[in-house]
């Protein structure tokens, strides 16, 4: 009987799930889809591989189902959708496994109360993460689960690399930079030998640009530094969310503007970054197409960011061997890249323009000092093939 793993993304307002069916050794995609809008007109679509849809269902206006409401339903299709199918088990993206998970791990409730306990340092994403968790557990006691976190990557990080200027108590409770996207850097590192030995053994960055961005620089495939810190707000500017920011300016909006830790969390994660440069949008498809001016200083911002923290991961690897761009915009934006490649020619980057045009996976001549690549990530994959291992390993 074929064996399944689906793997399950669930964020504030969406549940995106993948189904994988083992081929042998390898895990092949053969369902996605998401339930999207889950507290207000909430949308079911499934699609198979060749993108046909498979299953699609949409409730009204004003219809909610929660992440409650959106497991059991999804659970429905699966079960539908299974004939023949052995589900071996569910994998979790959970963004922050704390000080305590730098591996994947089989969820129990005892395993996710003590998740539960890093909902204040990720209070945007913890909660919905683990909503589809505890639900399941509720439902399907009997199905494995596995939380894969986005923070365990980084737990390779030196001390030093983990540490703020604060006093050295608040490092010891917690209060340090932990590093997500974690789990696509995982899977680039996980590629990368197939690309350039030298990147693998050698210094890279990696380039996660999407709606969230950030990046990490890899030593020999290890995460020795990454742009984001204590919370998925710092480091490179957003789609929304600002990125780095002096923390005088928190103090003076509390101080001089009244505004409380809601509303700031509001204008620093939701109303910032591309968006509340431009005042247009946060895509950055819709930014690249527009004249307006504030569109292009918004993209002037966002690369001048990424600019400024490679020269930081650059010093903290102690030169580059290789860039790796992925995500949304890193795949797919040959503009934005070419901009990126262009700022970082000081590091001996020498972009190859037919070749960044056209998609990469190599994006530099060969003359050029330091390799440029575009990868495609697969967060998914990494989940579902963590989730195979943590299963077969009891
Ligand atoms: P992600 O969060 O990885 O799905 O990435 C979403 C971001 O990628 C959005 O800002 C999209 O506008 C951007 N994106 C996707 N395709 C392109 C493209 N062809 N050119 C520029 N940006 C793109």
């Amino acid at each position: 009987m074929p064996t399944a793993i689906v793997v399950i993304n669930a964020g504030s307002s969406s549940i995106k799930f993948s189904v994988f069916v083992e081929w042998g050794a390898e895990l092949r995609l053969q369902v996605r889809g998401q339930i999207e809008r889950l507290f207000t007109a909430p949308r079911f679509v499934a699609k198979g591989v060749d993108g046909a849809v498979v299953g699609e269902q949409a409730w009204g206006e004003g219809q909610r189902l929660g992440h409650d409401g959106a497991l059991d339903f999804l659970l429905g299709f699966l079960r539908e959708r299974s004939g023949g199918m052995n589900l071996a088990g569910v994998g979790h993206r959970v963004v922050h496994g704390g000080l305590e998970y730098a591996q994947p791990v089989r969820v129990d409730p005892r395993v996710l109360a003590a998740l539960e306990k890093y909902v204040p340092l990720a209070p945007l994403h913890q909660p919905h993460n683990l909503a589809p968790i505890r639900r399941l557990l509720e439902r399907a006691p009997d199905v494995p689960q596995v939380a894969c976190f986005d923070t365990a990557f980084h737990r390779t990080n030196a001390d030093l690399t983990q540490m703020f200027g604060l006093p050295y108590a608040m490092f010891e409770q917690g209060v340090r930079r932990y590093g997500f996207h974690g789990l696509s850097y995982e899977y680039i590192a996980s590629v990368l030998p197939r690309h350039s030995a030298r990147a693998a053994a050698g210094r890279t960055i990696v380039l996660h640009l999407g709606n969230g961005a950030s990046m990490c620089a890899l030593h020999g495939c290890r995460s020795v530094a990454s742009s984001m810190g204590f919370t998925a707000v710092d480091g490179l500017m957003m789609g929304t969310r600002t990125g780095n920011l002096d923390p005088g300016v928190v103090l003076y909006l509390m101080d001089q503007r009244g505004m409380d830790a809601r509303a700031i969390e509001k204008l620093l994660y939701n109303e910032s970054g591309l968006l509340g440069i431009s005042a247009i949008s946060s895509d950055m498809r819709t930014l690249l197409d527009s004249s307006e001016p504030r569109a292009r200083l918004a993209i002037d911002l966002y690369c001048y960011r990424i600019r400024r923290e490679l020269g930081s991961l650059a010093a903290a690897l102690g030169g580059v061997d290789a860039l790796v761009f992925t995500a949304g915009i890193g795949e797919n934006s040959a503009p934005i890249r070419a901009r990126v490649l262009d700022d970082a020619a000081w590091l001996g980057i020498e972009r190859d323009t037919t070749a960044n045009d056209g998609g990469g996976p190599l994006l530099t001549t060969a003359a050029s000092r330091v390799l440029g690549l575009a990868l495609p990530t697969n967060e998914e994959l990494m989940i579902a093939t963590h989730t195979r291992t943590v299963i077969r390993a009891q």
